[in-house]
């Protein structure tokens, strides 16, 4: 059967001679691997279409057990995500939260148009440490595993700074913090707070410091180590 979907590639790897498995975020499946036949061919014209970060139209053969690529139009190359080194892990960040964190075959249209929405905005020169921080921020919401940010997550009374607490989920007080529990500072939270509600086109309005999005990505990393993986593009970016 063939099948046609909005795709996004999260990555792609060589097979056999000439060939290549693309991991493919779509619209219609969620994240499917695609068997690009023929792709790494000097003659072959879908090239293109394994490149990471390419948009387009995938015109897919679906049978029982796989996806196979028979031809591909190019919505977006995202091309740029490739050149700075900073917009490249940002990137990429946004591409190990689908590989890691979402099902195969389960399709998440608002995820999708997230995904899309901050490719656009690193296109655009917005921070990239702020669209990696909005992003994730958002996609944990949207999986019911949002952080809890305004109120301590076992008692319920305001926090304005205090600790994350890894088994709760979220930042808790003086009172309810326990051995593991790691400080948080009242910036950091008033920065995820922000991060995790603002549109994307209003994200090149704020201006944090770099030292301040790299504590938020810090911290943010050990709970999303904690609920999924951890994450070697958001390591990279802390290096940076
Ligand atoms: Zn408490």
């Amino acid at each position: 059967m063939d099948v046609t979907t909005k795709g996004i590639v999260l990555k792609a790897t060589d097979y056999n001679e000439n060939d290549k498995l693309i991991l493919l975020y779509s619209l219609e499946y969620g994240k499917i691997t695609v068997h690009a036949k023929g792709i790494r061919k000097g003659s072959a014209k879908l090239k293109f279409a394994a490149d990471q970060f390419c948009f387009g139209q995938y015109e897919l053969n679906k049978t029982a057990d796989r996806y196979t690529l028979k031809t591909c139009d190019q919505l977006e190359s995202f091309y740029s995500l490739r050149e700075d080194v900073v917009v490249y892990y940002a990137a990429c960040a946004v591409a190990e939260c689908l590989m890691n964190c979402t099902e195969e075959e389960q399709s998440e249209p608002e995820v999708f148009v997230e995904t899309l929405k901050a490719f656009a905005a690193l296109t655009d020169g917005v921070d990239p440490l702020t669209v990696v921080l909005r992003y994730l921020l958002g996609f944990l919401k949207m999986q019911g595993s949002g952080l809890q940010l305004d109120r301590c997550a076992v008692c319920g009374s305001p926090v304005a700074k205090g600790f994350l607490d890894l088994q709760h989920g979220g930042v808790v007080c003086e009172g309810c913090r326990s051995a593991e529990s790691v400080p948080v500072s009242a910036r950091t939270l008033a920065l995820c707070k922000m991060a995790e509600t603002i549109s994307y086109d209003k994200l090149k309005n704020l201006h944090f410091t770099q030292e301040a999005l790299k504590d938020a990505l810090g911290l943010f990393n050990k709970y999303i180590s904690h609920v999924f993986f951890p994450f070697k593009s958001i390591a990279e970016l802390l290096k940076l």
